[in-house]
């Protein structure tokens, strides 16, 4: 490149395309080192042998002394190279909404203290999201499933009991574990579309993704995720989640499995700055 014609303008217009292929090779940069492509093949998804899940344990597994939140986004270190071009994550698992603007969704769910609370929350600020619900709270709360449905927000199959170990089972089990927990929602909404799968603890394995795939759900990780499920107080929850967020992202949150408190507060504070800088979704109900 030569600078001949060195003109302020000249050099504005280089300015803004130098910058733009910086921000878009840095956008796909993020997207593809978060989930931390085809580093560690050999850490077997859903080894507990220091894998490190973003998503919480289940109840009585390995806890945070296991893991290691300080660095990258974490994640299971599955291979990379077996992923799709279905979505830009993991064996094709979505990690972004594909547009500019931000999913929220939450976990563990329904739960009967902190359930309400998010969705009063989200009321206020006219926010939709996407409730990734566990198939025997769904199963406890009907009364939670129809409230998440009846704001406008959207469903995801989070399995039965949050089985990280989910993607070693055959194909046979996945597909009854799925079932099984579609069967809860529908019974408290019959005919709400539930279109995502989430891995619990993002542990995606090739199966998971292909039998959620052939119960027409597309699966479903994410790009922000600011560690809630570990508490660490809503101070921190929303200096996450502002220090990380960007078009396109699809933020991890808990409204179940623990003590929800710091993310309930944390989006009462952060909801009317990203509502004013983002345009929020509810993730679609149907393939685009
Ligand atoms: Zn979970």
């Amino acid at each position: 490149m030569t600078w001949t014609g060195s003109s302020r303008r000249t050099t504005a217009v280089l300015a803004v395309v130098v910058a733009a292929l910086l921000v878009s090779s840095y956008a796909m940069g993020r997207t593809l080192g978060l989930d931390q492509l085809g580093h560690n093949p050999t850490r077997a998804a859903g080894d507990s042998g220091g894998v490190q899940h973003a998503d919480q344990p289940e109840a009585g597994s390995a806890g945070p002394a296991t893991r290691d939140h300080s660095a990258s986004p974490p994640d299971a270190g599955q291979d990379g190279a077996t992923r799709n071009a279905a979505g830009d994550g993991l064996f094709g698992a979505h990690a972004t909404t594909g547009t500019r603007r931000i999913a929220l969704t939450f976990d563990d769910g329904p739960d009967p203290q902190f359930t309400p609370q998010v969705l009063t929350v989200l009321r206020r600020f006219e926010v939709r999201a996407t409730f990734c619900l566990v198939g025997e709270n769904a199963q406890k709360h009907p009364d939670l499933v129809r409230a998440i449905v009846a704001d406008g927000h959207t469903l995801c199959n989070h399995s039965w009991n949050h089985n990280i170990s989910l993607g070693n089972r055959s194909p046979k089990d996945i597909r009854a574990d799925l079932l099984r927990t579609n069967a809860a929602i529908r019974a408290a909404v019959p005919g709400a579309p539930i279109m995502w799968y989430r891995q619990p603890g993002g542990v995606w394995t090739y199966p998971l993704v292909s039998v959620a795939h052939e119960l027409g759900m597309t699966s479903l990780h994410w790009s922000v995720d600011p560690s809630d499920w570990q508490a660490p107080g809503a101070d921190r929850i929303a200096s996450m989640v502002m220090s990380r967020i960007r078009p396109g992202a699809v933020v991890l949150l808990h409204d179940g499995g623990g003590n929800r408190q710091g993310t309930v507060n944390a989006l009462d504070r952060i909801l009317p700055d990203l509502a004013a800088r983002f345009e929020l979704t509810a993730l679609p109900t149907e393939a685009k």
